[in-house]
């Protein structure tokens, strides 16, 4: 027998699996089942496609055996079992660097974290949440040798040659205090019905079952197996038999989530490709959403097949959040993941799969807004990513995002925009380029308000290298009010004349200025401001030029704003009439940074910025 010591990160891991997921410790019999259930699709696939298995025998089940008196349980399977070297490695370390999330991710609240074990497959070690001691006999298909794996889950584990009839692995739990009451084949049952139901597989308990004997007057234990699950592909049933009761039963067996998904598209497609899909979008976004080694939530089968469910390609990323089942009539089983990326079969189910998804979304909006709504508050973000990635789609998607708005409370569409516009008004506004608080009080606004414009505040930081990639949103022009170009319903305000008086004044505070900036000219778009800066048309915003530079691009020409002075405003008016002295210098620089502060830009020399601030206020006071 030789002794080895758990992977460090194992060993933390037991430690708080077990001490922080008391609550539910019933999910251990979930993962063991789900785990069984992977080793016989596994083998499955590698009998159908694998020259060298072909001969193998498959009969697949999983058999539960409870001996209530010693309160042991084992979970056995026919499945593909595990080498010295798999249980070395599976059971003793932690393979997936995505897994070692999970441990900064424990948030000492039960619920969640056992949500999270599902997440990122922790499930094998949950067994020590009922157990003391768990012995794992498991002998590699194709393989004579079988091997035994005993711990306590507290330091390390045993391994030695063993037996085992047939490939497949067995599972022996010794329950320890807090998981004695599971040696109970009613509890057994139940639990197996509420979270395994639809396991692909037979699932058949075996115990001491009591039954009246009439004959000798009193109840006999008789030792019983019994199947306990359906067993069924729910999805490849017609809809009209399936209650939303089985949906959510899927739904909760597939993902381990354990609140109820907020809705779910099933389709079945017939004619020139045949395929069943099976969507649901859960209540809330995975935690892992914005994590590059995000878990694919998309499973895929071919003719009820378990394939894989860790192929990118099934969905578009942005749509990473949709859980479910693709199951394909077409695709050959041993269909590989390079083969799948230029697959054409596959190809042609993902395109019509995203349409359907947001034309679903779409009616979804219009019929259910209240529904629509706790949709959007998790999702709103990745549909944006749609926006920039899915140009195919991008109608749709712009129909389905949602806005912040200088005209209603909470998130509004574009189509709700679109009707509040004014009869002669040609463009939609938005304003990007910081938290929201400041996009609501830029000066940029200001003419907007006066006008009574409506303007969208995108507050979100890829905002703008979304939006500055979309131009109409059906035939209307969607304009960033930070750009140079203003457009006709901002025009007729100043009087034209003005520019004429005022160039003696743009003229001195281009000097001044130098180059700081591109040009400095009369505004259009202000009111109660002074002055602020806009950028070119093509050109991104400072703000964007900041992000560009935080996220280490260095190659980014330094971009100079244009400076807009407010002819009406008095400082101007009062600096017009007044001669070249110092007062003006510093007046212009003072126009100048308080335009890039209003921003959000920081100043490059603020200790000349405070001198020139105190200069005036000296001259005021
Ligand atoms: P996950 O199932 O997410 O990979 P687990 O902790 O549940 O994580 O299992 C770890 C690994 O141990 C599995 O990936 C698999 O390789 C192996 N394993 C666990 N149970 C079995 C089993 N019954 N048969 C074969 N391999 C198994
Ligand atoms: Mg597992």
């Amino acid at each position: 027998m030789s002794k080895r010591e758990f992977q460090t990160e194992v060993s933390q891991l037991l430690q708080l699996i077990i001490h922080s997921l008391y609550s539910h410790p019933e999910i251990f019999l979930r993962e063991l089942i789900s785990n069984s259930s992977d080793a016989l699709d596994k083998l499955r696939h590698l009998t159908l496609v694998d020259d060298a298995y072909k001969s193998l025998p498959f009969d697949p089940r999983i058999s539960l055996e409870l001996d209530e008196e010693n309160k042991t349980l084992t979970i056995s399977d026919t499945g593909i079992g595990m080498s010295e070297e798999d249980l070395v490695s599976h059971l003793g370390t932690i393979a997936r660097s995505g897994t070692k999330n999970f441990l900064s991710q424990l948030s000492g609240d039960a619920r969640k974290d056992s949500n999270l074990i599902g997440q990122f497959g922790v499930g094998f070690y949950s067994a020590f949440m009922v157990a003391d001691k768990v012995e794992v006999v498991s002998r590699k298909a194709g393989e004579e040798q079988a091997w035994r794996w005993i711990s306590d889950g507290k330091t390390g584990f045993d391994i030695e040659p063993a037996e085992r009839a047939v490939a497949g692995t067995t599972i022996l739990l010794h329950f320890n205090e807090e998981g004695a009451q599971y040696a109970n084949s009613w509890r057994l049952q139940e639990i197996v019905k509420k979270y395994s139901n639809h396991i692909a597989f037979p699932i058949f308990l075996t115990y001491d079952k009591s039954e009246w004997n009439e004959a000798e007057k009193k109840s006999i234990k008789t030792r019983t197996t019994e199947q306990v699950n359906v067993a069924s592909a729910l999805w490849r049933r017609p809809k009209s038999e399936l209650t939303d009761e089985d949906y959510k039963e899927l739904y909760k067996s597939i993902t381990g989530d354990w609140e109820d998904p907020l809705f779910w598209f099933h389709t079945r497609a017939e004619g020139s490709l045949e395929y069943t899909t099976l969507f649901y979008i859960p209540a809330k976004a995975p935690m892992d959403l914005y994590h590059a080694e995000y878990k694919v939530g998309v499973k895929l089968y071919v003719k009820r097949v378990f394939i894989m469910d860790d192929a990118k390609e099934l969905l578009p990323q942005y749509l990473r959040f949709v859980r479910g089942i693709i199951d394909s009539e077409d695709l050959p089983l041993n269909v590989s993941r390079e083969i799948l990326q230029q697959n054409r079969v596959l190809t042609s189910i993902r395109t019509a799969s995203v349409k359907k998804i947001l034309s679903e979304l779409k009616s979804i909006a219009t019929n259910q807004p209240e529904l629509y709504l706790k949709f959007i508050s998790e999702y709103n973000r990745p549909l944006k990513e749609g926006l920039y990635g899915d140009y195919a789609n991008r109608e749709t998607l712009l129909d389905l995002v949602r806005f912040k708005s200088t005209k209603v409370e909470g998130l509004t569409s574009l189509a709700d925009v679109k009707s509040r516009m004014k009869p002669e008004q040609k463009s939609i506004y938005y304003i990007t380029g910081g938290a929201e608080s400041l996009l609501r009080t830029s000066p940029l606004l200001e003419i907007y308000k006066k006008k009574d414009l409506e303007v969208l505040i995108l507050d979100d930081d890829f905002d703008e290298i979304v939006f500055s990639g979309i131009e109409k949103y059906g035939e209307i022009d969607l304009k960033a009010v930070s750009k140079s170009s203003t457009s006709e319903d901002l025009k007729d305000v100043n009087e034209p004349d003005q520019a004429e008086a005022l160039k003696p004044l743009l003229d001195k505070l281009k000097a001044t200025l130098g180059d700081r900036v591109k040009d400095v000219r009369a505004s259009v778009r202000l009111a109660d401001s002074p002055s602020c800066i806009v950028s070119d048309e093509e050109e991104p915003s400072i703000k964007m030029q900041q992000m560009m530079r935080a996220m280490g691009q260095k190659d980014i020409p330094a971009l100079k704003p244009t400076l807009e002075i407010n002819p009406d405003h008095e400082i101007v008016k009062k600096l017009l009439a007044r001669s070249d002295d110092s007062v003006a210098e510093d007046a212009a620089w003072l126009l100048f940074d308080q335009a890039l502060l209003m921003e959000g830009v920081p100043l490059q020399d603020p200790a000349s910025f405070v001198h020139r601030l105190n200069r005036i206020l000296n001259l005021s006071i």
